[in-house]
């Protein structure tokens, strides 16, 4: 085992996974851990020739592949979801140690991607009747794309793995996986374990960096691309795939708001709304990133909320005590710290938090603000960490048009004692999910996804796993 200079052990017991194989490679990632700013790994990087050999074992195994039946898969599926349960214990405490989360968010994290593994291999895609009559019998069939490029963040990369993964597999497809280069350790191991269980070449792990996401959009062997990460990197491959044409499903950040009504309880509701703002400190896609708070309960609100941040523990992942880790990594707590300044510059009222502790580890407090611009850029951007804006409105009007007015929509919520008035005011968000009195609920049977920049297709139930297949229509003349 290889030391670094400060004499801690620098773990490397990591491998790529291509056509039933655990390989090296000649280059290597550093990976660290958020809590300490310490590389406490290394792990092989996957560069082009290693995804040329990926793609192909993909392409071989789907010959076989895609003939298996629904309920072969399934069972396959069972036995990932097996393996996920009986290795949970050692796997969350390498997921706490490459991307920051509380242990006890970590296991949440493996726990839920079996679950929702399980569940989507549940769903049915039957062959559907279009048309019968006398003159003709028009089916709709959907078979599998081929080959499945995907390619996650560092934020969950077990549950947003698993997510396409289990959606490709269970729909007849084979697939490459490449995680971010930030959190590379948890699917490398994931990849060794369900090597155990799918037959070679169905599933290939590639660590690597941007380079090798990009490569993955440009391979003309390459049917599909599931991607989960930023807007701007969305975009691009967007545009990349489109020189093959490769099917895309994109799932974007998102800059969410919640919308709290003049009926709603504060002392009921802060909980939950710090949580839905604050869990993994704020790097969640559908976070909550603006709060939006009637004039008649907005003080009692921010005090309620203040009073949850002071009682949350930030440190290391691997206490028990933690509620909020580390920013994962060094470029996003940066990109934090300046839009913390921007908002202080505006001259924005900090409520809580905002002073950012001398390291070790990129750690920063949970920060409510108010009195804020809402051109600057806490408002307009996702800030993806722990900051979040408390906005005052008067009209209700004018906050369902402040919350629209981004091109986000990835989801939002809406906070009231009435349900029934929640749900209409929610149909009015622009967003792919608005939720009543609970923010960042999702199952595998519910399309989950984001409107405007948001997205691209939708995630799990029916609909996601079409966006696995294509639809082919077979006419038959009587
Ligand atoms: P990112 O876009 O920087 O990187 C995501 C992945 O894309 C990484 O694996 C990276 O190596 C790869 N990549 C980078 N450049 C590429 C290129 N040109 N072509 C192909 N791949 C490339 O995102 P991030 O910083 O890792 O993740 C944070 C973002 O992800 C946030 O915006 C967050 O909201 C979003 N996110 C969205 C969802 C969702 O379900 N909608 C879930 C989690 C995170």
């Amino acid at each position: 085992m290889a030391e670094r200079a400060d004499n801690v052990p620098v773990r490397s017991d990591f491998s790529l996974l291509i056509d039933g194989e655990l390989r090296s490679s000649s280059t290597s990632l550093e990976v660290i851990n958020p809590a300490t700013g310490s590389v406490f790994a290394t792990c092989p990087k996957a560069g082009d020739a290693e995804l040329d050999e990926a793609v192909r074992a993909a392409r071989a195994a789907f010959t076989e592949w895609r003939s298996t039946s629904y309920e072969e898969r399934r069972v396959l599926i069972g036995q990932l979801a097996d393996v996920l349960r009986a290795n949970q214990d050692w796997l969350a405490e390498l997921l706490t140690t490459e991307q920051g989360k509380p242990l006890s968010q970590s296991v949440a994290e493996i726990d839920r991607g079996a679950a929702q593994s399980e569940g989507m291999a549940t769903i049915e895609i039957p062959v559907e009747t279009l048309i019968d009559n006398e003159q003709s019998n028009i089916e709709l069939h959907y078979r599998p794309l081929g080959v499945v490029g995907i390619i996650t963040p560092w934020n969950a990369p077990v549950n947003l793995a698993l997510g396409p993964l289990v959606s490709a597999l269970y729909t007849g497809n084979t697939a490459v996986l490449k995680p971010s280069p930030y959190t590379p350790l948890t699917t490398l191991k994931l990849g060794e374990l369900l090597n155990d269980v799918f037959p070679a070449g169905v599933i290939n792990v590639l660590a690597g960096g941007d380079e090798l996401g990009q490569a993955m959009t440009e391979h003309p062997d390459i049917d599909k691309i599931s991607f989960t990460g930023s807007v701007a990197t969305g975009k691009k491959v967007l545009a990349s795939a489109a020189a093959t044409l490769k099917r895309v499903t994109l799932e974007l950040g998102g800059n969410d708001p919640a919308i709290i009504l003049d009926d709603a309880d504060p002392q009921a509701i802060a909980k939950k709304i710090f949580f839905a703002s604050f869990v993994n400190s704020g790097q969640v896609c559908m976070a909550i990133k603006r709060i939006y708070a009637h004039e008649s309960l907005y003080d009692e609100l921010c005090e309620a909320l203040v009073a949850e941040a002071k009682n949350a523990k930030v440190g290391s992942g691997l206490d028990p005590e933690t509620q909020l880790g580390p920013i994962q990594n060094k470029m996003q707590y940066e990109k934090v710290l300046d839009i913390l300044e921007d908002t202080k510059d505006a001259g924005a009222r900090i409520l809580v938090g905002g002073d950012v502790p001398d390291g070790p580890g990129y750690f920063i407090p949970p920060t409510l603000v108010t009195d804020v611009d809402e051109t600057s850029r806490i408002v307009t951007e996702e800030q993806f960490g722990p900051v979040v804006p408390i906005l005052k409105y008067s009209d209700l009007e004018d906050a369902i048009a402040r919350a629209n007015d981004t091109r986000y929509g990835l989801s939002g919520s809406v906070w009231t004692s009435d349900p029934e008035r929640g749900r209409a005011i929610a149909a009015r968000l622009e967003v792919g999910t608005a939720w009543v009195n609970q923010h960042r609920a999702t199952s595998a049977f519910v399309p989950f996804g984001g409107a405007k920049e948001s997205g691209y297709g939708r995630q799990y139930s029916a609909i996601g796993l079409k966006g696995y297949m294509e639809p082919e229509v077979i006419s038959v003349a009587k």
